[in-house]
């Protein structure tokens, strides 16, 4: 019996791979259901992590028919609202939304592997070998193989490492509009039918195109670490304090925030130290954001979770009983894999948030796409 902590997108395809391979495996999960939290933002899945994880998955056909129809389109602008990129997009990196893509693969499980309600509080090591889990409850039960795939603050790491996730420096405030074609048209035009950049001065306004006439919105802007603790002390203090931080930008970029449903949502940013790895320990390793928590700059953190948990699967799968063989196999792979995206994800950071911007970020999409429909400068 396989055990996974966390019924994220990275648990789920590990679960799901194992199970039509007919390996025995359960998921315990926090959440009380599957639809106890909105789990909201798209997610553009790339051909060699997230694509890939889907189709090893049995699940890529299914994921083609809930895939938001030119999702992939990509404005860049800066803060008076001037473009600078407009393109329209090649489906080469099709973008699902995460709640449509995690009630997916929750679907393709038979009830009774995922275990709601779950929340661990504590992972330790059993005397006689393998790990106890307790949980909030203070029922606890004993596994052999454990695999924390419970994202950023796993419980499962500390097993495996003392590093701790960091603070980026910096923060974003989350923001939705509903029913945006008739309520909001300056906003739908300005997003266009995918991503929109504007960024300026060390800050940003970033903004999805989701499906049922939505645009989720990020305000990202560099904050001290006790910023987040300090705001939602005070009600409505993160929504006065994200305006006055973007007092001088174009209104209609603004009223993605100052329009937006309340409350905001604080996300200060954590990742963990570029390249860090940790020696093999008998019947445990991390996947996803509890192995390589990165900052969103290279949209790889969800595929990522997805192709480790696929890699991770295949090996069990291959290696038979000899479960410590497929544990390594599985970590000699992840690693560097996820040491240059997480390399990536920082320079992409920086790409975004400078005195120049959005220069640098223009030449790196001018750098990457051939297909730039449209270039207003
Ligand atoms: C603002 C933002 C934008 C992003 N945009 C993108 C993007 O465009 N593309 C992309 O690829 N990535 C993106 N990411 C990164 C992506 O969200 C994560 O990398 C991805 O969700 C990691 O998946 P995971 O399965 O490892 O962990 P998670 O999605 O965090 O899932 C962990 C699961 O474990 C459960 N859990 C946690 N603790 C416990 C516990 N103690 N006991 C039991 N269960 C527990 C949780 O409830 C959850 O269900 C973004 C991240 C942020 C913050």
């Amino acid at each position: 019996m396989i055990t996974i902590l966390g019924a994220g997108l990275g648990g789920l395809v590990l679960a799901r791979i194992l199970h039509i391979n007919g390996v025995d495996v359960r998921i315990f999960e926090s959440e009380a259901s599957a639809s106890a939290r909105h789990q909201g933002g798209m997610l553009d899945m790339h051909v060699e992590t997230g694509q890939m994880a889907l189709e090893a998955a049995g699940l890529y056909d299914e994921f083609r028919r809930i895939v938001l129809k030119g999702g992939d389109a990509l404005r860049v602008l800066d803060k008076t609202g001037r473009v600078y990129l407009a393109e329209a997009g090649n489906d080469l990196r099709p973008e699902v939304e995460r709640g449509q893509l995690r009630a997916m693969l929750i679907a393709s499980l038979p009830e009774g592997i995922i275990q709601w309600g779950h929340r661990a509080t504590e992972v330790a090591a059993a005397m006689d070998g393998g790990y106890i889990i307790t949980f909030a409850d203070r029922r606890s039960v004993r596994v052999n193989t454990l695999i924390g795939a419970d994202g950023a603050w796993s419980k499962v790491r500390p097993l495996l490492t003392d590093i701790r996730p960091v603070y980026t420096g910096l923060s974003f405030a989350e923001a939705r509009l509903t029913e945006v074609s008739s309520r909001f048209p300056e906003q739908a035009e300005i997003v266009g039918k995918g991503t929109m950049m504007a960024v300026s001065e060390h800050k940003g306004i970033l903004a999805h195109r989701e499906p049922g006439d939505v645009i989720c919105s990020y305000a990202a802007f560099e904050a001290p670490a006790e910023w987040s603790a300090e705001i939602m002390s005070e009600a409505g203090g993160l929504f006065e304090d994200v305006l006055k931080r973007f007092g001088d930008w174009d209104r209609s970029l603004v009223d993605l925030i100052a329009r937006s449903e309340k409350p905001l949502v604080a996300r200060p940013l954590f990742a963990l130290p570029v390249g860090h790895r940790w020696g093999r320990r008998a019947g445990v390793t991390l996947i996803g954001d509890a192995a390589h928590l990165m900052s969103p700059f290279a949209g790889e953190g969800a595929n990522l979770a997805m192709r480790d948990g696929a890699d991770l699967a295949q090996a069990i799968i291959a290696d038979g009983d000899d479960i410590e063989a497929a544990l390594a196999c599985y970590e000699a792979a992840m690693f560097p894999r996820s040491e240059s995206a997480a390399q990536e994800s920082a320079a992409g950071l920086n790409r975004c948030f400078n005195a120049q911007a959005p220069r640098p970020l223009v030449d790196f999409f001018l750098g990457m796409h051939s297909d730039v429909e449209a270039i207003v400068t």
